[in-house]
Parts: structure tokens; C-alpha cells; sequence
């Protein structure tokens, strides 16, 4: 008889598929990989145009700020503005010489253009422009003009502070130009006027535009914005950190053309991008995730099948081996008493031939007993069992049991029955559920060593009768109790060669037992016995 194997993934297909979900794994890790960076450059192009759409607003937002101090400056009554225009040329070249002048600081140099030229700066912002605002819109693009302004309205701001300036330079004889500088960029409300903390303000400024850029372009990772008064490098980008580029930042205080204001240099750091860029690649690595998952389960599945597929026809060798035991062993004994009854003329002896004759019986029953055994299995696998229920008498039928168990077996047996509360009967299709008690005392004799001693008890258990056969046998390793109920499963240990069986009694046993709306349950312990426990719902009444 052959020992079963324990059954294993064969190791060339084992080799193969870890091979396939490395190869798998590896090429999703890389793909992810690659599409990260991918994505941060992505990030960083757009991080970088953000940057520059700031700077550019910063710019506008600056120019506009100019543009309504000097209109509102270069309004009357606070200034009085007179043009001439020159008469002895075209009206197309006419000269246009415009007077400015202020109260404090007197008038400035007259500034000279044409009429085409004050007529398109005109026309530029709308026919009724007035006359500041076609000369507020022309500095921008004059800077003779702008340079006029910056001075007229500077020494008006300057001589409004002229005593605080005079006790100034006469403090500082050796003052520079800086500190003089300094000194008309803390007057207040003056147009040379900078904030003491302009530095954190730009970058306050900054902030705010990138941030209204990011938005828009749905970038949510936190940022800072830093500000120098020195121009830096630019920090470099790596796959988790992320610097814009540095731009030179000039737009406060009135510093256009020749008058220099103080430059910052501004630039932006994002310290973790990494969870802007990979949320958005969320939905392709949650896909690549799912089809890693998925590959491991399909390789999993296809191991599942083949293990049981090998599984499956080890049970067919071990079940093909145990029945050849089992059909050869009663042919053998038969054929024995036959050519006895033959040979040796024991035809003449009575008593000899009533032996013989019982021996082939009792091998020709047992044959019948495995047939019909293989047989029953062999339907209930394709059909519904019909069971022919009826109310039994239960002290009869575990008499029966114990009786035709005796009779078969040469081992030193004691059974004996508990029926604890004297329950009479019980509503079951007899011939089966006598099988099914057959079946389990049959075991607990052929798996137990001499002297046998079976303890066979039934009692109640709220809306079952539960019947419990013990025996002190050789138990059932741990790792096969839950396999024994499968059909051909046996327990493949040393001794078993020595035991004769199809591994079909105890799925039977479970088979009868569900069906009846009931349970099979085992608990066993090595070397010490086993207890199998069947429950079925009480007869009614
Ligand atoms: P078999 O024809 O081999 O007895 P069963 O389906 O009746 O088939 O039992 C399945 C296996 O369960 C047996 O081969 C045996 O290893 C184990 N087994 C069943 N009953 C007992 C028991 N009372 N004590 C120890 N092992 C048992």
C-alpha cells in the first residue's frame, strides 16, 4: 500500500510563477517609478510658470499702485498742468510743451512731445481721458517724462520734510548717498516711501499670487516663499524637493528709471510634493496596485488548482491501492476455503464444510459491505438523498450496532451504551443513520489497540440528540482532523498499512448527518482516543 505524499506546488511551477509576479512586481515598480518622475518634472514646469505668473502680477499690481498715485498727484488743485501748443507747425508734428508745476516744489522743466503722440496715449485709454491720465499713461513709456515726475513729486515730499533732512545731513556731514537715500525712503506718505519690512511684505505679496496660481492649476502641496537681499543660487530640485527658479524683485517704493530702490531676490520652496504628485497619480497606482493584487490571486488560484489537482489523484492512487488490499484479501480467503472444500475432501466433514462455507460468506458480505459502500458514494455525489424517515427506537438500534460490531471483529472489544436521559426514539431514516453509527464504531475498533474499550452515550442537547462514540485509540493528528471528513482522506500514518479502508466511511458519516439537518464534530487526542459527536435534530414528540 502506498503512503500518501504530503502534497506540493511542483517546484519547476513554483520557480516559475514567483518568477512571473517578481518580473510583475519589478515592472510595475519600475513603470511607477519612471511615471513619478515624469510627474514631478510636470510639477516643477508648472510650479515654475506659477512663479513667473506672480512675478508678472506682482509687476502689473505695481504699475497699477503708480499709476493711481500719480493721478492722483498730478490732479488739480494740488498741481496745475498748462500745454502749449505750437502754432507755426503742421497740426500733424504740432509741438506740444507742457508746463508742470507744483506749489512746494515749484514747476518742473517743460516736457516736450506732439499732438499725434498725447493723442494716442489718448485714444490708447479712451477719448475722455483727462489730462493726468494721458500723462500718467505716457511716463510709462517716456522716461524723460517719468524721470520729471519722480523728482517734482519727490522734492515736494522732501521739502515737506526739508527741517528733519537739513538736521539729517547736518548730523551725517559725511553721509552717503545711501543713507541719504534711506533717509527719503522712511518719510512718510512720501512717494520714495518703503515699508520698514517691505522684504516680508513682497514676499507676503508673493505668496499670495503664487498661491491664487497654484490654485488655479490645482495644485494644493504647502510652499514658502523666501526672500534675500543678496541674489542666490537656485536650490536644486531632487525627487522630493522642489525650488523655483530666483527672480530679482524691485516693485516697491516709487523706483522706476534712474531712482534705484532696494532689489530683493524672491523665490519659492515646496518642501513635500511628493503627496501633491503622487494623490495625482493616485487612480493609475491604485491600478497598478489592483493588477499586482490581482496577478498574485490568478497565480495563487492556478497554485490552488494544481495543488488540489495533485491532491486529488495521490487520493486516487492511495484509494486505487487500499481497494486493491480490500477486494484482493476476500477473494484470497474465499478461494482458500473453496479449493479446501475441493481438495481435501472435507465435503464428507460436516462441520468443517459448515466452516468453509461460513468463511466465504462472512468474505462475500464484506465485499458486499465495500460495493455497496463505493456504490452509495459514487450516487449521493450526483443526486439528493431521499431519506425515509422514521421513528426508531434508539436503545434496538445502538444494540444492533453494538452486536454486528462484535460479530465482525476478532479484537478484544467493550462496548458500552449510556443513554443518559432514556430517550426511546428518534425520527431518522434507520438504514442510513445505523450506518452512520456502524460506520464510527467501526473505526473506533479498527483504529484502537487491544483491549478496546468504546464508550457509546446519548443525551440531549436543547433541539438535538446528540450521540457520542468514544474510544481509546491511536487519535488523529491535529493537522488531518479537519481533512478526515473529505472523501479518500486517511490519516497517513505508520500503522495505517495495517488498517483496512476506503476513506469514504467518514464522508458518508458527514453526508447522512447534514442531511438529517445535523452535525458531525471530532475532538482527539494522540495516542489517547478519539470522540466523534453526531447531532440531529429530536423527533417530534
Ligand atoms: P477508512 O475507511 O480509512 O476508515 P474513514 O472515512 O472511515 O475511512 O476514516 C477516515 C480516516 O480517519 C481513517 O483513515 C483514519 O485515519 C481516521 N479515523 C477515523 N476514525 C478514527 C478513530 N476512531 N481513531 C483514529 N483515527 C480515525
Amino acid at each position: 500500500m502506498k503512503k500518501t505524499k504530503m502534497t506540493q506546488l511542483p517546484i519547476a511551477v513554483f520557480i516559475l510563477i514567483t518568477l512571473a509576479v517578481l518580473g510583475i512586481i519589478i515592472f510595475q515598480t519600475y513603470w511607477t517609478v519612471n511615471a513619478y518622475r515624469i510627474n514631478k518634472e510636470k510639477f516643477d514646469t508648472s510650479v515654475n510658470i506659477a512663479m513667473q505668473k506672480a512675478m508678472d502680477d506682482c509687476k502689473k499690481d505695481y504699475f497699477d499702485s503708480i499709476r493711481r498715485v500719480l493721478l492722483t498727484r498730478l490732479s488739480p488743485p494740488g498741481t496745475i498742468i498748462k500745454i502749449d501748443t505750437l502754432h507755426d507747425q503742421d497740426i500733424a508734428n504740432a509741438l506740444l510743451i507742457i508746463h508742470i508745476s507744483d506749489k512746494y516744489s515749484g514747476s518742473m522743466s517743460p516736457f516736450n512731445t506732439t499732438v499725434p503722440r498725447f493723442n494716442f496715449y489718448k485714444k490708447k485709454l479712451s477719448y475722455n481721458a483727462t489730462i493726468p491720465a494721458v500723462l500718467t499713461e505716457m511716463s510709462f513709456f517716456e522716461p524723460g517724462l517719468m524721470n520729471s515726475f519722480t523728482v517734482l513729486l519727490g522734492m515736494h515730499d522732501i521739502q515737506q520734510h526739508s527741517a528733519q533732512l537739513m538736521a539729517f545731513a547736518k548730523a551725517h556731514p559725511d553721509a552717503s548717498g545711501d543713507a541719504i537715500r534711506k533717509f527719503t525712503h522712511s518719510i512718510p506718505n512720501s512717494i520714495y516711501e518703503l515699508p520698514p519690512n517691505y522684504e516680508a511684505a513682497a514676499s507676503h505679496k508673493v505668496w499670495w499670487y503664487l498661491k491664487r496660481e497654484l490654485d488655479k492649476r490645482h495644485i494644493y502641496s504647502p510652499f514658502g516663499v523666501f526672500a534675500s537681499k543678496q541674489n542666490m543660487p537656485r536650490f536644486k530640485s531632487n525627487t522630493h524637493y522642489t525650488a523655483t527658479a530666483v527672480y530679482p524683485y524691485k516693485y516697491q517704493g516709487f523706483t522706476l528709471f534712474n531712482i534705484s530702490g532696494p532689489v530683493i531676490y524672491i523665490g519659492a520652496v515646496f518642501h513635500k510634493p511628493q503627496y501633491a504628485i503622487i494623490k495625482n497619480m493616485l487612480f493609475s497606482l491604485v491600478l497598478s496596485v489592483s493588477l499586482i493584487l490581482f496577478t498574485i490571486y490568478c497565480f495563487y488560484y492556478v497554485a490552488r488548482t494544481i495543488i488540489n489537482q495533485k491532491k486529488l489523484a495521490d487520493l486516487k492512487d492511495d484509494f486505487i491501492n487500499n481497494m486493491t488490499h480490500e477486494l484482493k484479501t476476500p477473494i484470497a480467503t474465499m478461494t482458500v476455503a473453496i479449493e479446501g472444500l475441493q481438495k481435501f475432501n472435507v465435503l464428507s466433514d460436516p462441520e468443517k464444510t459448515e466452516r468453509y462455507l461460513q468463511t466465504s460468506r462472512n468474505e462475500l458480505s464484506r465485499l458486499n459491505d465495500l460495493v455497496t459502500k463505493v456504490l452509495d458514494i459514487a450516487a449521493f455525489e450526483n443526486k439528493e438523498i431521499n431519506l425515509d424517515k422514521e421513528n426508531v427506537n434508539i436503545n434496538d438500534l445502538v444494540a444492533d450496532v453494538i452486536q454486528s460490531e462484535k460479530s465482525k471483529t476478532n479484537k478484544t472489544v467493550d462496548m458500552i451504551f449510556i443513554n443518559k436521559e432514556e430517550v426511546e426514539l428518534i425520527n431518522t431514516d434507520k438504514l442510513h443513520f445505523r450506518n452512520v453509527l456502524l460506520n464510527i464504531v467501526d473505526n473506533a475498533v479498527k483504529y484502537s489497540s487491544e483491549p478496546v474499550d468504546i464508550v457509546i452515550s446519548c443525551y440531549k442537547n436543547s433541539n438535538f440528540l446528540v450521540f457520542s462514540v468514544k474510544d481509546n485509540g491511536i487519535g488523529i493528528p491535529s493537522d488531518h482532523i479537519g481533512q478526515i471528513f473529505d472523501k479518500f482522506h486517511r490519516v497517513p500514518t505508520g500503522n495505517i498499512h495495517s488498517v483496512k479502508g476506503t476513506g469514504l466511511g467518514l464522508s458518508y458519516v458527514k453526508y447522512i448527518a447534514e442531511a438529517h439537518g445535523g452535525t458531525v464534530t471530532v475532538k482527539s487526542e494522540i495516542n489517547k482516543g478519539s470522540e466523534f459527536i453526531v447531532s440531529i435534530p429530536l423527533a417530534d414528540g
